[in-house]
């Protein structure tokens, strides 16, 4: 039996691993984010269970291994929140979920694509409001526009099967191109050549030190002008001070973001009694062709299902002492 504190706890996280009754271990929830002040929550722990806006750097590891922690499960895909040069110094394994459902990711962004498209979201406000005019409710057609992806891992890949089976061309740029991508007929090419003939642009690759601020007042520049950007990857992959410039200027016609880069403070909470303190997200939420939604791409049940099921997976692999490929080290990525 493994004891495992929990952070970052939410009801639906809570359901979904109460629901399992094919494990023997010991869970304690919190809803306090892992920082080093909530870390002593962990002490007498073999693990801790994170989400991703817990921080895992060096000083909180060396607490949590202070503390008798040897695992980390994030209940999660992405790892950039985690210093894995430090966990492997303090002798912590660091699991992960890496593909819960990557159609749900990929569908999320296509919801983000057709609301900004069709405008589907002012159009519900209208209708309950008895306005059925269609005045300025204009959108376009996907068949046939080009769209353009960053990274073509699981979800990348999940993204351009929706925007070639909308009949739309499909360009893409990863360092490691995929061959039964290319087959289905996406064109693999250089990334700014992705930026500038994209009408769409959605981002699908990891937020590592090559790819953090990837979308900056240059790359923007490099956009065709009027372009839509989706982003449901990781918020640091854009700077959101140039987009709110270039939002401003035309160049970017509109945004669709599930992430955001400061969302540590704001998303996964209700705040609707306070006073929003970031004045970029601030910005960005009265633009009209700016759609926001909080990390809610990963969130259906089907993943939340995936979710639960694999964490225990690797807290049973990690107690036996089991090799795993869920099990993200140093070796994965440059610039460790
Ligand atoms: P994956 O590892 O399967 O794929 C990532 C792809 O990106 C790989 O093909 C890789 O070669 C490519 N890549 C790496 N560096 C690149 C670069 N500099 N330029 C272009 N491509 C590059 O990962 P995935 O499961 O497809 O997930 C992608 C990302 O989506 C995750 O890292 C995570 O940040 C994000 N994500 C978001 C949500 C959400 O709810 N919004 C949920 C899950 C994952």
């Amino acid at each position: 039996m493994a004891k495992i504190a929990f952070f970052s706890t939410q009801s639906y996280d809570r359901t979904f691993f109460e629901n399992r009754t094919d494990h023997n271990h010991q869970f304690d929830f919190h809803e306090n984010r892992l920082k080093i002040k909530s870390a002593g929550l962990a002490k007498g722990f073999d693990g801790v269970c994170v989400f991703v806006n817990d921080r895992l750097n060096e000083e909180v590891l060396e607490a949590l291994a202070d503390n008798g922690v040897r695992l980390v499960a994030l209940r999660c895909a992405g790892f950039n929140n985690v210093n894995l040069k430090a966990a492997e110094k303090f002798g912590i394994k660091v699991m992960r979920v890496p593909a819960y459902s990557p159609q749900a990711v990929a569908e999320h962004a296509v919801a983000l694509i057709m609301t900004l498209a069709r405008k589907t979201h002012k159009a519900y406000n209208r209708v309950r409001d008895s306005n059925f005019s269609l005045e300025r409710l204009i959108g376009f057609t996907i068949h046939k526009k080009t769209v353009g992806v960053i990274g073509t891992g699981q979800i990348g890949q999940a993204f351009c099967n929706i925007m070639l089976g909308f009949g739309a061309r499909v360009v893409a740029y990863d360092k490691y191109p995929s061959q039964e991508m290319k087959d289905k007929g996406v064109e693999y090419m250089e990334q700014d050549e992705v930026l500038k003939i994209s009408d769409i642009l959605s981002l699908h690759c990891p937020l590592t030190p090559d790819t953090h601020h990837l979308i900056n007042e240059d790359s923007l520049k490099k956009m065709k002008q009027g372009a839509m950007l989706i982003n449901t990857g990781r918020g640091k992959l854009v700077n959101t001070a140039t987009v709110i410039q270039a939002l401003k200027e035309g160049q970017l016609g509109s945004l669709g973001i599930d992430v955001y880069e400061e969302e540590e403070k704001l998303f996964f909470r209700d705040l609707s009694d306070f006073v929003i303190r970031d004045d970029q997200i601030a910005q960005l939420m009265i633009f009209p062709n700016v759609l926001i939604t909080a990390h809610q791409a990963f969130f259906t049940k089907e993943s939340m299902e995936e979710i639960a099921k694999i964490t225990l997976q690797n807290i049973d692999d990690f107690e036996a002492g089991k090799e795993s490929k869920n099990e993200v080290s140093c070796k994965l990525i440059k610039d460790c």
